[in-house]
């Protein structure tokens, strides 16, 4: 029992499961609890026979679930069984149409929908339907407003007295209840925390699709995207550098490709530290990035991004003392545009401009 409430809270245990284990659980101890109350009210031999026979088919079902480990079958067992020769056996024999029993019918045809899937559904679902309404039907015959009413013998049909209705209706009432709120409690919290999960996982994927893998910078699709924001009127304070790693193949070729990536890495952080609110960096390409920053003159931006060169010249590298790792880049003011594309452009011009000048440089737009 402790093992079962486990499972119930278990994250990895499916929910089909969960309702499964609770309608075996929840359905032994009302069919346990009904043998016992029928004995004792001496309702009738055929319900205590019923009951336990219900009994029986519960532990049948376990069986066949817990020591064969055939699951889908103790499904199709358990809906066919109870509702189709459970339900008909204690329908009469515990009281009938005057009793709690339609009550259990409802249940009866709800465990259906979590136990089994597509066609085998909507099928149990029909022969259970047609064989509960074929038993309020022929309920007609004991009803005793009706003229033609049927005698059957006591031990066969009970008829209960209306203190025995009363009883009878609250005790299936509660374990009808318990049985309906356990159930859908179960499937409102695995909803919940399924949705929980999926937001969780929805947050990661676009985290991860807007990030550069290694550096954790933005992509250049996320790039773009920010430039929506960006201002390209005459007093806007936005500027583009756009930085390439000075001859960053023979310090791949030197060093090795993981030193490479360490060094992609490292000035990632930096560039990161650069960033003020409202600025952004991003991985362009292989070793090209840009950064998107603000300033209220071009001499300022010239400034910040010269800063920002001699920061990475200044790096010491554990690999080599002597290593001084290098970054070209192309300045760009937007004010002077009215779109990204020229823009970049224009920044790829100065890249290349400072590449043919000797390195190591920040050349800018003269426009
Ligand atoms: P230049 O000064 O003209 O820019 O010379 P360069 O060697 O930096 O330029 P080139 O375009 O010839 O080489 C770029 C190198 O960057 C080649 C490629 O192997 C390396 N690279 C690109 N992406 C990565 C990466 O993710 N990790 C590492 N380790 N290397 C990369
Ligand atoms: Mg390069
Ligand atoms: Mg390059």
């Amino acid at each position: 029992m402790k093992k079962w409430f486990k499972r119930l809270t278990d994250d990895n245990v499916d929910l089909e499961e969960k309702i499964f284990g609770v309608i075996l659980v929840i359905g032994t101890i009302i069919v346990v609890f009904s043998s016992i109350v029928t004995f004792l009210e001496d309702l009738s031999l055929f319900a205590t026979i019923g009951t336990l026979i219900a009994l029986l088919i519960f532990i049948m079902i376990s069986f066949v679930k817990h020591k064969l480990h055939k699951d889908k079958l103790a499904r199709i067992l358990l809906c066919y069984t109870i509702n189709c020769i459970v339900m008909p056996i204690t329908f009469f024999s515990c009281g009938g149409i005057d009793s709690g029993m339609p009550l259990y019918l409802l249940a009866g045809l709800f465990i259906i929908i979590p136990s089994l899937e597509g066609i085998a559904r909507v099928v149990c679902l029909l022969i259970s339907l047609i064989t509960d309404i074929a038993m309020v039907g022929f309920s007609y015959n004991m009803m005793d407003g009706n003229k033609a009413k049927t005698q059957f013998p006591k031990e066969i049909l009970a008829k209960l007295t209306l203190e025995d209705r009363i009883v009878d209706m609250v005790a299936s009432l509660t374990l009808v209840a318990l049985f309906l709120c356990v159930t859908t409690l179960l499937i409102l919290n695995a909803y919940k925390r399924e949705r929980e999960k999926s937001n969780i996982l929805y947050e990661k994927v676009n985290e991860l699709s807007r990030r550069d893998e290694l550096t954790g910078l933005y992509n250049r699709r996320v790039l773009f995207r920010k430039f929506d924001n960006i201002e390209f009127y005459e007093e806007s304070k936005y500027h583009v550098a756009m930085l390439d790693i000075d001859f960053f193949k023979k310090i791949n070729d030197k060093y090795g490709h993981l030193f490479g990536d360490d060094v992609l890495r490292k000035i990632a952080k930096e560039m990161r530290e650069f960033c003020d609110e409202g600025e952004y960096a991003a991985r362009y390409g292989g070793e090209e990035f840009v950064l998107v920053f603000k300033s209220d003159s071009e001499e300022g931006a010239y400034k910040r991004i010269e800063d920002f060169r001699k920061k990475i010249e200044s790096i010491k590298w554990e690999e080599d003392a002597e290593l001084s790792i290098t970054l070209s880049g192309g300045l760009v003011a937007c004010k002077d545009y009215d779109d990204i594309t020229p823009v970049l452009s224009t920044a790829d011009k100065m890249l290349y401009t400072a590449k043919k000048s000797g390195r190591n440089r920040i050349c800018c737009d003269a426009a």
